[in-house]
């Protein structure tokens, strides 16, 4: 098929890509030229595991071209898959002016059927609003459209594999000529298809982010207890996690919920809640419990070290989760942050991510960037692990002991054993255990 993307971020990158490399014809467009260009030269702007050899894959098979242009991209096909972004405004709700520019201009120019797909995470109801902005801006009212939802589960980090092979795909439609369309376009996928009404198909990722984001702060509070009570979160997690109605999935304890999605779907959720009169009072725990964590690790590293005033400390991990370079609600910044205003000097590592953090934390006034996690905590008196990245897990801590000033680590994200870490010699806090 012909398939048209609008927004080339982490979703509708991966959405084009992911469909180029299913044998479809995909033009992604992207309001930001200077994106388009690195694109076009088969480079991605953002780190995704995967994506940039699969999208020069299709970019050599010709199946995927990329332009700045809605007009073109609305000739080229007719079905629009919107990918752009819904960003939290002031008051917890979603700011949906980018979808409504789409769909604005998509009726403006359209001269044929267009079948216009809600792939961003938009509230309940936004397909109507969408159906009403086309249908105030189109050239006549004699040109057909529809309006679906079809959300994206995609997680950054595993976005290609989770694109590809997901648990579901739900699709919510109102006629039956948009229902054939995502019939073809899914037909060859081994999962099952969830046709329902748009509300529905709407409402289904904000419940699904808000009950997984519910899970993570659970566990985060269970953690907060094991911590007083001597008793192991790890152990609690795994005998929980074989019970199948709760999953193991999710029940890690940690420095909390961080990106683009859970933070601010939750709290949209929440205002969704408010706006047709109901109190989400569960979800605003949640947001509460999730918004702590960043704040109790930090003291609990201030009760390690009395006052952190000029201490040396490394901090391992900043992108928000393993396999990523977005920094974006990352509880890292919020750590860095509160560190730097006590005073401490900070030397700070991601494989991926210190591009995106100098950004907000440039180099300079307490902070410095390492080349390596090894020279982070030379002279260090404390390592802070702030993402889980795989090569945390391998480093060699008999190395990392050598280097530092005092042998501490203070673990956001349970990396490692503690009785294997506590035998090396160091003085090892991990969360809840
Ligand atoms: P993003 O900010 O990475 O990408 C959005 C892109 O759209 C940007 O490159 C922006 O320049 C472009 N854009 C905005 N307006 C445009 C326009 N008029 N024409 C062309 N391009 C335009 O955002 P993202 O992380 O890809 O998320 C997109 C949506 O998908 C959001 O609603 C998000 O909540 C949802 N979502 C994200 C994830 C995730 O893991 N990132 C997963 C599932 C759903």
């Amino acid at each position: 098929m012909k398939l048209t993307v609008v927004g080339g971020g982490y979703v509708g990158l991966t959405t084009g890509v992911c469909f180029a490399h299913l044998g479809h014809e995909v033009m992604v467009v992207e309001k930001i030229p200077q994106k388009v260009e690195l694109l076009k030269a088969g480079k991605s702007p953002i780190y995704e595991p995967g994506l940039e050899e699969l999208m020069q894959e299709s970019l050599r098979a010709g199946r995927l071209s990329f332009t700045t242009d809605l007009k073109e991209g609305l000739e080229f096909s007719d079905v629009i898959f919107i990918c752009v972004g819904t960003p939290q405004r002031p008051d917890g709700s979603a700011d949906l002016s980018q979808v409504e520019e789409v769909a604005r201009e998509t009726a403006k120019l359209m001269t044929s059927y267009k079948l216009l797909i809600e792939k961003s995470t938009v509230p309940v109801n936004t397909h109507q609003l969408i159906k009403k902005t086309v249908q105030r801006y189109i050239k006549s009212p004699d040109i057909p459209y529809d309006v679906a939802s079809n959300p994206e589960f995609l997680r950054e980090g595993s976005a290609i594999e989770d694109f590809l092979k997901p648990d579901r795909i739900v699709v919510g439609v109102e006629s039956e000529r948009a229902k054939k369309i995502f019939e073809d376009l899914y037909k060859d996928f081994n999962c099952p298809i969830i046709f329902t009404d748009p509300a529905t198909a709407e409402l289904i990722k904000h419940a699904s982010n808000s009950f997984l984001a519910m899970k993570i702060s659970f566990m985060n509070m269970v953690a907060d207890l094991c911590e007083k009570t001597g008793a192991d979160i790890k152990l609690v997690a795994d005998g929980m996690g074989y019970d199948k109605r709760i999953g193991r999935e999710f029940l890690n304890a940690g420095i909390g919920y961080g990106g683009s999605c859970f933070p601010k779907d939750v709290k949209a959720f929440i205002r969704i809640a408010q706006d047709y009169g109901l109190d989400f009072g569960l979800l605003k725990e949640v947001d509460r419990i999730n918004q702590e964590r960043p704040i109790r690790f930090v003291e609990k590293v201030k009760s390690i070290f009395w006052s952190v005033k000029d201490k040396k400390l490394a901090v391992w991990g900043l992108a928000f989760k393993p396999n990523t370079d977005d920094i974006r609600e990352a509880p890292s910044i919020k750590i860095v942050d509160m560190l730097l205003r006590e005073g401490a000097k900070l030397s700070l590592y991601d494989p991926k991510a210190m591009e995106n953090f100098k950004l907000l934390f440039p180099e300079g006034k307490g902070i410095s960037y390492a080349k390596d996690p090894y020279s982070a905590v030379e002279n260090a008196e404390a390592l802070l692990i702030l993402t889980e990245w795989e090569e945390f897990k391998k480093a060699d801590l008999k190395r990392v002991k050598s280097l530092m000033a005092l042998p501490i680590i203070v673990d956001g994200r349970n990396v490692y054993e503690p009785s294997e870490v506590r035998a090396l010699g160091f003085e090892y806090y991990p969360v809840g255990r």
